[in-house]
């Protein structure tokens, strides 16, 4: 197809503005523009957060996100949509957040953050705080964030295996687990870590038996999906102290509801998923995208293309 006008949708707001993205794709050979609902139809291609259904009349929509399992694969299918993400560019991000809660739970940091509200001088117990290097932490999937989580982990010393499909090795993990030892890679760590997309086969993958075999004094963290998480599951592991605490920036329902035990949990971090927030979000997904736009003219495949 011929790319005549690019629609940066409103909807990106949540994570930069959508000025931003415009200005920096403004070389392209084609009108960018920041659009809202009524002028999808003008477009032939947007990037954007959310899923809108005028989006089936365009000819291709890229996501600024890596998860892309609230669109419609089959319609776009259907109506000849090419669908690409933003897979590859949230390693450093996401493995530095991860890297902020390993440190928090060891060196007890948020334990002196929710102290200074209350302006309590209060130091942890002698045998609290403890030091990364020696721990294991598993990575649940190795694409991108894990990778990236693997990296920054292994920079503190930390200990890391991984679990993916295939048992072959990946650069900056120590051991790899096949998926269907899961149980068993998850249950020496001191960290488990989530980093999978959210499909068929890993929705509740994190459920009762998991949160079981995990020690009871390890510390689990969701960077991925919410609903690659029985939630209900795990708060009732984090009640029974069946765990040490957990770190989550995904939910099941998103925002985080207001009466979810998990707000009042001592051992719990809760970010509003922006595990991968920077200031330069921007910039790295118009990489992607002007990439695609030489690829279109080139001729050649969509890089990151999903449908
Ligand atoms: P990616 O495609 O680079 O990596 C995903 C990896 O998971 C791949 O290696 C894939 O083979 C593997 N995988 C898929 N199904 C699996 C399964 N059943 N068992 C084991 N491994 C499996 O994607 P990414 O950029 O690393 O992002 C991963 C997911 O993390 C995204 O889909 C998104 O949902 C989530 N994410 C969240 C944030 C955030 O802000 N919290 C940011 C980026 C991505």
């Amino acid at each position: 197809f011929e790319l005549e006008r690019l629609g940066v949708h409103e909807s990106v707001e949540a994570v930069f503005p959508p000025a931003e993205l415009a200005a920096s794709l403004s070389h392209l050979p084609a009108e960018v523009a920041v659009i809202g609902d009524d002028e999808i139809a003008g477009c032939d291609a947007v990037v954007t957060l959310e899923h809108r259904e005028a989006f089936l009349e365009v000819e291709w929509v890229h996501s600024i996100q890596a998860g892309v399992d609230r669109f419609p694969f089959d319609e776009f299918e259907d109506h000849d949509v090419i669908l690409t993400n933003s897979t590859g560019i949230h390693d450093r991000t996401v493995g530095e957040t991860v890297a902020g809660y390993l440190l928090m739970f060891a060196r007890r940091l948020h334990d002196h953050v929710a102290n200074q509200q209350e302006r309590r001088w209060d130091r942890p117990e002698w045998d609290a705080a403890f030091t990364l290097p020696g721990s294991t932490a598993c990575v649940v999937g190795t694409g991108t964030l894990g990778k990236g989580v693997a990296e920054t982990l292994g920079g503190l010393g930390v200990r890391v295996t991984g679990v993916r499909r295939s048992g072959d090795p990946v650069p900056g993990f120590d051991e790899i687990y096949t998926t269907d030892r899961l149980l068993e890679a998850i249950a020496d760590a001191e960290f488990v870590i989530v980093t999978v997309p959210l499909t068929d086969e890993t929705h509740h993958l994190f459920d009762a038996e998991a949160f079981d075999a995990m020690r009871d004094d390890a510390y689990f963290v969701n960077v991925a999906r919410g609903s690659v998480v029985d939630e209900p599951a795990l708060i009732d592991a984090l009640e029974a102290d069946a765990l040490a605490g957990a770190a989550l920036d995904v939910f099941e329902a998103e925002p985080l509801p207001e009466d979810s035990p998990l707000w009042g949990m001592d051992e719990v971090i809760i970010s509003p998923h922006c595990a991968a927030y920077t200031r330069d979000y921007f910039r790295d997904t118009g990489d992607i995208v002007r990439e695609n736009v030489d690829r279109l003219a080139d001729g050649a495949e969509f890089h990151n293309r999903v449908v």
